[in-house]
């Protein structure tokens, strides 16, 4: 399930359609009336994460599953930069822990 930082989210700079609401598979993203995204319904959220990862100012995190404590604000957060996707995962006790992976990329013919 994703959050979405109010606080940190630009609205993509007021952009008519917004990188997150472009990105989603499932067309799960729309914007409220005052242009901030909204994942709706959110129980229909696979956790792809390609939200996350797309957002430009990394406002959006993946909240982990309960089996790592949810509930306890662990959280999963990326960000896409060339061919690269940075990581960072925070505990329950709010330690951070950062990695980096190679991007995939697939070719669609
Ligand atoms: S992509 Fe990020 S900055 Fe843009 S509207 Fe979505 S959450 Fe906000
Ligand atoms: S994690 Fe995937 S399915 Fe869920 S809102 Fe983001 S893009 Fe859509």
């Amino acid at each position: 399930m994703v959050t979405i930082d109010y606080n940190v989210c630009n609205r993509c700079g007021d952009a008519k359609e917004k990188r997150c609401e472009r990105i989603c598979p499932g067309d799960l993203i729309t914007q409220d009336e005052g242009g901030w995204p909204v994942v709706r319904p959110l129980e229909d959220c696979w956790a792809c994460t390609s939200c996350v990862k797309d957002c430009p100012v990394a406002a959006i995190s993946l909240r982990l599953p309960f089996q790592i404590e949810q509930d306890a604000g662990a959280s999963l957060k990326a960000s896409a930069r060339g061919d690269k996707t940075f990581w960072t995962i925070t505990d329950r006790k709010g330690e951070k822990e950062e990695f980096t992976l190679e991007a995939v990329r697939k070719n669609v013919s």
